[in-house]
């Protein structure tokens, strides 16, 4: 009786063992395979979003960077809308502004407000003779961009919005406040000169930093090494300044805080009304002489009238403020930059093949944790990078190569797993010479269906059967013969019964078959067919052939007996089978069944 091949188990581990090493191999393929995926998807910037977010949250936790105390905002917000009136205001405010600013000294006056149209003579040149008188008055314009022109390396630019040529005569300096949102909307990066008709036009901020430098922002040039691109000014080597940007001449704003907490304020009309008491002899709100010395950034900032976009730091900050930023990091000499794509092309796949090889060798739990650790230290250095370097690393692409070939390989795992234990079922389950179920997990499937049968009512029924005078084809044809008349024997007996039927071999040449469903006579009709199919069977072996006829008992479920009687009963008919001739089919009389007293009545 062939229940569980021990020798076959052996087998299976010694071939397990064999194979480790090639399912390391396998792992490490996938995980480095699905590196390479993710590269291609950072390489075509698929979750562009994703990784601006996370370097939003990068901007968010690090510490607060130095800001220079030269720059201070004075903002024309609710109270200034409120005390002078409606947006537009008559010039001659400007002009007053102007002037008070240029009492105390101030080292730059810069408007953040484009003087493109006329609003009275009057207005018009009080703020055209105070921008004459000041002389460090910087004034913008705007730059309508339209998109990128990957070809020609520049901007393709829609229209171009100027002050008018009486307040630009006498501007110290111009600069655009053009602002490019990334795709979601939201303001990190500024073109720091954008050319356009041959010339070089800067932003605004970055114009009046580096004039305060004593440099000119139109001559520029770009210097590129392997880990950056650079925009350099300067004509000679002791004032060289570079300024990293993109291939678009954008350099990322090193936002220096969130909107009031960097750097000082002052409102508009605070100021205008100190001036005002001052001259008329009175105790001013502001004092006027802290301004000395200071970079003057004037803009809207009353709801509802500024620019409000989203910036790295908040969902909503006043355009003006990134004039201030812009300045303070070229006067810090304090830049964020973005690591060079083949750095974070390096990292991605590197961080795939230390997972690959930390993770093929060790099982779940250890391989998570390993995960988990990977993820929480690349997480912390992506944040230390940014906080030391002041370098913006790739984070959800070597993150997403780290769990996406941890998953790819607990994938595998799995797979493997299951594999091995449909092999280990089969060779619990199944006879190794016929392929049938052994008598052991049979004995499990009849228990199951009389239980359900008893529970739910229905048919079941069994056959059992001998091969008949089976010791003397052994002994005239020898054992393989016999071996092979019994593989045979198998195939008829599935070739004769349902998909639902399960047949097995219940030991030597015996089988034993279940008939879910089947009464007595379908049951016997089955046998039958099996014994016929036997019997007018050719067992061609080579070029021998051999005959065999096959003795059956049939027996059906009754609902009340236990397995072994039903087996039982099924044997007795078998045995009367063999009795009574061999090569026949033979059916257990069912158990009469006893009077009850209902029935008596009813006669
Ligand atoms: P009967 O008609 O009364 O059944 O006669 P029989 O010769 O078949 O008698 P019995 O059932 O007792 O004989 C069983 C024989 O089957 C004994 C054994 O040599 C042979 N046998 C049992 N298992 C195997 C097997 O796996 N391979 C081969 N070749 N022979 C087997
Ligand atoms: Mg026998
Ligand atoms: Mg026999």
């Amino acid at each position: 009786m062939k229940i569980l091949n021990i020798s076959d188990l052996k087998k299976l581990i010694a071939d397990r063992h064999n194979r480790r090493g090639y399912y390391d191999s396998i792992k490490m393929i996938l995980s480095i395979s699905v590196g390479i995926i993710v590269l291609f998807l950072f390489l075509y910037d698929t979750l562009e979003r994703f990784e601006l977010t996370t370097f939003d949250y990068r901007m968010r936790i690090r510490s607060s960077r130095d800001t220079s105390d030269k720059i201070v905002l004075i903002d024309m917000g609710e109270d200034s809308i409120k005390s002078i009136g409606r947006w537009p205001w008559p010039r001659e405010w400007h002009a007053t502004m102007i002037m008070a600013l240029s009492q105390y000294n101030t080292a730059a006056v810069v408007f953040d407000v484009i003087f493109s149209e006329e609003s009275n003579d009057l207005s018009d040149g009080a703020l055209e003779e105070a921008m004459k008188t000041a002389g460090n008055v910087y004034i913008p314009y705007a730059i309508e961009l339209d998109k990128f022109n990957k070809e020609k390396k520049r901007w393709d630019v829609g229209n171009l919005i100027v002050p008018l040529r009486r307040f630009s005569r006498w501007a110290k300096g111009q600069g655009h406040i053009t602002i490019v949102p990334d795709i979601d909307g939201t303001i990190r990066k500024s073109p720091l000169v954008i050319d356009y008709n041959g010339k070089a036009y800067p932003q605004l901020g970055f114009r009046v930093a580096c004039n305060l430098m004593g440099l000119n922002p139109e001559d520029y040039t770009i210097i590129r090494t392997p880990f950056s691109r650079y925009l350099k000014i300067g004509t000679h080597r002791a004032e060289y300044i570079y300024v990293p940007v993109d291939d678009k001449n954008q350099m990322i704003v090193n936002w220096a805080g969130k909107w009031g907490e960097a750097f000082k304020h002052y409102s508009y009309v605070d100021i205008i009304t100190s001036f005002q008491s001052i001259r008329s002899g009175g105790k001013p709100l502001v004092d006027l002489a802290e301004l000395e010395g200071k970079i003057c950034i004037i803009g809207l900032t009353a709801a509802g009238l500024y620019d409000i976009k989203p910036n790295t730091l908040q969902p909503t900050y006043p355009a003006v403020g990134t004039n201030a930023n812009i300045m303070n990091s070229v006067l810090n000499g304090d830049f964020v930059k973005k690591a060079p794509r083949w750095i974070d092309s390096i990292i991605i796949l590197f961080l795939a093949i230390i997972l690959s090889i930390n993770i093929s060798k060790v099982r779940h739990v250890r391989g998570l944790s390993i995960m988990a650790l990977m993820v929480a230290a690349y997480t912390l250095i992506s944040f230390a990078v940014l906080e030391f370097f002041n370098v913006w690393i790739s984070f959800i692409y070597p993150l997403m190569a780290v769990t996406f070939s941890f998953l790819s390989v607990t994938f595998y795992n799995q797979v493997v797993i299951s594999i091995e234990r449909a092999k280990l079922f089969t060779l619990a389950t199944k006879d190794g010479l016929t392929g049938l179920f052994v008598i052991r997990h049979f004995s499990l499937l009849l228990e199951a269906e009389m239980s359900r049968v008893k529970a739910r009512g229905g048919r079941l029924s069994i056959v059992m059967s001998d091969i008949d005078h089976f010791k003397k084809i052994n002994d005239t044809h020898g054992h393989q013969a016999g071996d092979f008349i019994l593989k045979e024997v198998a195939s008829i007996f599935m070739s004769c019964c349902r998909q639902l039927d399960i047949p097995s071999r219940y030991g030597g040449e015996e089988f034993i078959m279940m008939l879910p469903g089947a009464d007595v006579n379908d049951a016997a009709m089955v046998a039958e067919r099996v014994r016929s199919k036997v019997e007018k069977h050719a067992f061609k072996m080579g070029d021998k052939v051999y005959k065999a006829n096959i003795s059956l008992g049939v027996a059906t479920y009754e609902g009340e007996e236990i397995k072994d009687d039903l087996i039982k009963k099924a044997d007795n008919a078998l045995y009367e089978a063999k009795d009574t001739g061999r090569n026949k089919v033979c059916i257990a009389e069912p158990k009469p069944k006893e009077e009850t007293t209902d029935s008596k009545e009813k006669k």
